[in-house]
């Protein structure tokens, strides 16, 4: 049995009073709070081994090089990815959105005939077909559709079941024969719903596409293995998996990375260079991972992954179904429509909802009072509230420290909205 109590304990920043009351934070979607180990491990790190990584003779340089990839690994096994020296899988970003326009470019770069023969399969061009689907962030959205807009390619996307969820009833006309990328959030950061993705790869691998994985949203609260899954590039954040901001990975198969173009250029990526010839870069994931790299915090967020790994992800999917049970009472309340699916089935413990005349930015002041941290705005995925006839919501998202009691707060809170701004 984990002791969730205890965890919570390890959380230095809820230990303290807003506006009077304790803390509640149900905003890990946006950003997670982080343990004492994560705090200790940056500025250990400073304190201790702070040098550059694969560069210089020196013991530190050693000793920060070996930190770095040892980081790389624990990250890459909480996701089941490859970590042997020369097999690596994982690529060092400033994050999910970094991650995603680094493919985006690389794919675009491919597609101007750069990385020769093997970067033929990412070419994008008139004709060609990039999906999406309707749930995604815009970190997404966007990089895909500027994507097809500079190789002329055509975007596409999945709808929208009426709860939200991402159809998966008519994949063989949305992804074709013509369709090269199809790019597809794993958990939607609005409606908490898992995606059916199974079925989406499959179509895609059929058509001979490639597939990624937004795993922005499913890395902190699900066990998830890339391999398993069988999706070729996936991306994610580690401030949201109790790590650090500023970095992120990017997951890509092994043979899919060796392939790839790299999309930002300088130091540290390249073996050798000349003034009248081009570069010769070097294998990922030093391919990808230009200039000097965040240390300090891509070191943190190895502790974070082995933290999640010795609490086991499949204990913090159960303790978080908990609470998302508990957050789906929202939906029971006078006058409060949740936008997402209302059973707790395959959905995680995010759950946006609508307060029947009363503006978002309203509900979360008025949330915010009593000491409980919600989101309030369009969480960056506009078309998901376009398909829910609104602009704006508001959004309860659970972490690794919630109790059944934070949501029970929540219930208590919005449940008086209404009668408030009467
Ligand atoms: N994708 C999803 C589903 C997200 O929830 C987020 C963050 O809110 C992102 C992508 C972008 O992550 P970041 O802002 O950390 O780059």
């Amino acid at each position: 049995m984990v002791d969730f109590e205890a965890i919570r304990e390890e959380f230095p920043i809820l230990n303290q009073r807003i506006h009077g009351h304790p803390l509640v934070y149900l905003d890990s979607a946006a950003t997670s709070q982080k343990p004492q180990c994560v705090i200790d491990a940056e500025s250990e790190f400073y304190r201790t081994i702070n040098a550059g990584v694969h560069r210089g003779a020196h013991e530190l340089a050693a000793r920060s090089t070996t930190a770095f990839e040892e980081a790389r690994a624990k990250v890459a096994r909480l996701v089941g990815a490859n970590y042997e020296e020369g097999r690596e899988e994982v690529v060092v970003t400033a994050g999910a959105t970094a991650g995603l326009n680094l493919l985006a470019t690389a794919f675009g770069n491919a597609s101007l005939g750069r990385g020769g023969e093997a970067a033929k399969r990412f070419a994008l061009g008139p004709g060609d077909e990039i999906v999406v689907s309707e749930a995604e962030h815009h970190s997404v959205l966007l990089p895909f559709q500027e994507l097809a807009a500079r190789t002329g390619a055509t975007f596409k996307w999945i709808g929208l079941t009426e709860d939200g969820r991402v159809r998966t009833d008519n994949l063989d006309e949305v992804i074709t024969e013509r369709t090269k990328v199809v790019a597809v959030t794993h958990v939607g950061n609005t409606t908490g719903a898992i995606t059916d993705i199974a079925p989406i790869i499959r179509r895609t691998h059929e058509v001979g596409g490639v597939f990624v994985l937004d795993a922005c949203q499913s890395v902190p609260h699900l066990k998830v293995d890339f391999h398993a899954l069988d999706v070729d590039f996936a991306a994610w954040s580690a401030h949201k998996m109790y790590g650090p901001t500023g970095v992120g990975f990017l997951y890509g198969r092994r043979e899919l990375l060796e392939a790839l173009p790299p999309a930002s250029f300088g130091g540290s990526m390249v073996e050798l260079a000349w003034m009248d010839k081009p570069a010769q870069y070097m294998e990922p994931p030093a391919r990808f991972e230009a200039g000097t790299q965040p240390v300090a915090q891509v070191v943190a967020a190895g502790v974070a992954a082995e933290w999640l790994m010795n609490i086991g992800m499949e204990n913090l999917e159960a303790h978080e179904r908990t609470i998302a049970a508990e957050l789906l009472k929202l939906g029971d309340i006078d006058g409060i429509r949740i936008l997402g699916p209302n059973e707790n089935e395959n959905r995680i413990g995010t759950v946006a909802f609508d307060v029947k005349g009363v503006h978002p930015h309203d509900v979360g002041q008025f949330i915010d009072a009593q000491g409980i941290a919600i989101r309030v705005g369009h969480h960056c995925a506009q078309p998901v509230h376009r398909h829910f006839g609104l602009f704006a919501s508001n959004r309860a998202s659970s972490g690794i420290y919630n109790s059944v009691d934070d949501a029970k707060a929540l219930i208590e809170a919005a449940s008086r909205v209404r009668a408030f701004f009467k």
